[in-house]
Parts: C-alpha cells; structure tokens; sequence
C-alpha cells in the first residue's frame, strides 16, 4: 500500500517511520522495514498499527542510513507479522518491498520451490522477492549493483500484475533498486540524500525536487545520484518535476 526508501547521510530509520506515517491515510494492515546494518539486514515487521512498529524500532535502536519500509493492505495471505514486509530472497541478502499484486505468484512459486526454495509467508511479493534474489544468484562477474539491476529486469519481465516496488541487498549497501508498473513510485532528490515513495506526501518534508516514475523504469539510487534505464535496459526518459504546494 505505501513505500518509503532512503539513502543519505541522516538515520534512515526515523524518516521511513514519519514517511509511513504521512501515508497512514490510505489505510494499512501491517508495517515493516529492512535497514542496511554493515553487511547483514536488519528486518522489523508488524502486524497492526505503526505504532507498533515504532516501539520494535525504538528496542534496536538502529542507526544505518539506508533502508526501504512498507504498509501493507493484505491481498494474498493474513495481516500477520510473518506475511508483513519487506520480504526476503532465499539467501537473506536481499529484502523487497511491494505494491500491487503479482497475479502469477502460484507458478513462479511452484518453480522456485523446485529449484529448492523455501517460503516463510503466503504472500505474492516473497515470490517476487525470492525470483529476483534467483536471477542475481545466476548473475555473472558483473558488479553487484549491475547484478541486482539485471535481476530485477528479469524478474519483472517474467511477472504478470502490478507493481510499485523498492530492492535492497547488503552486497551493494550504497544502492537502492525501484521499479513500477501500474502502481505509482516517485523518487526524491536531495542534498546527498535520495528517497523513493509511493507518493510524494510521504518525502515532501524533505524534498520538493522529484521525479514520477513511469509504467516500465527501473531506477537506481545513491546517497549522490540517481539513474533511470527501461525494464529491457535502455535509457529511459526522466523530467524532474518541482513539487508546488506546502505541508
Ligand atoms: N499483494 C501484496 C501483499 O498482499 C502487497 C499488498 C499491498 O499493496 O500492500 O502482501
């Protein structure tokens, strides 16, 4: 239902809790985020309010500076802690979050559990997780960021749904992946810091510079830059757009 992502040079985690927080409105079910902790994820999901979330955050005490958050409104599996997001791949390394629904979620299930995965959530967006963190196990010698653009390519090439979704994975911690189709995700431009958000309420305190994804971008953002190539991997057209109101 709602995405917040940040990379920069602030503690990520109290921005991702107030950027779900502008989104409260839209309704939710469940809250989480994934936060780069020097080579390992830290995971925080609940079922129920942000709140609730707010007080597991509060217990770590975490202080990265890079991390992606989500509301989630359940439409493949309960409103539980386990089927919250972000999701991980099978290796741990990679955390998603997503809107919208991947309606072939049952196929690509059922051929990753014959490569050998193994699920911890009924939701759509695990699969899409897991399919992802499959085809950067297969990448080549490439960069990891490289890698991880390329698998996400892939995997959404191989999806039929829609989707607004952010990519974390601790081989390529000063990177952060997004993409969209059918479901909206803007980027935020900041002064070495940059955002993604399902709307541009949820980053508007900090930044009036964005970009509105359109239907088929794959973006890459940094601490210092941003970069938008096509879901088949050419350059993608990019305007940046000044947000003209207030709070
Ligand atoms: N289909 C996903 C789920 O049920 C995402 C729902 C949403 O957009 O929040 O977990």
């Amino acid at each position: 239902c709602g995405i917040v992502g940040y990379i920069g040079k602030r503690q990520a985690s109290p921005i991702l809790l107030d950027g779900l927080r502008r989104l409260e409105y839209r309704g939710y079910d469940s809250a989480g985020m994934a936060l780069q902790n020097g080579g390992s994820l830290d995971v925080l999901r609940r079922a129920g309010r942000i709140e609730n979330l707010r007080q597991l955050v509060a217990e770590k005490s975490p202080t990265s500076l890079a991390g992606i958050s989500h509301t989630r409104w359940a439409t493949h599996g309960a409103p539980t802690d386990e089927n919250a997001h972000p999701h991980c791949d099978q290796s741990g390394k990679l955390a998603l979050v997503h809107n919208g629904v991947i309606e072939n979620y049952q196929s690509l299930k059922d051929f990753l559990k014959n490569d050998g995965h193994t699920f911890a959530s009924e939701t759509d967006t695990e699969v899409l997780a897991h399919l992802i963190g499959y085809y950067y196990d297969k990448g080549n010698g490439d960069a990891p960021v490289k890698k991880l653009v390329s698998a996400v390519q892939q995997a959404l090439g191989k999806v039929k749904g829609t989707y607004g979704i952010a990519v974390i994975h601790t081989d390529c911690p000063e990177y952060m992946v997004g993409a969209r189709l059918g479901s909206p995700l803007v980027v935020g431009l900041g002064q070495e810091e940059h955002f993604l958000a399902s709307d541009v309420s949820a980053i508007i305190a900090h930044t009036k510079e964005v970009i509105y994804l359109n239907d088929y971008d794959v973006v890459t953002i940094t601490r210092d830059s941003f970069d938008v190539q096509s879901l088949e991997g050419g350059a993608a057209k990019v305007k940046v757009s000044t947000v003209d109101f207030t709070e």
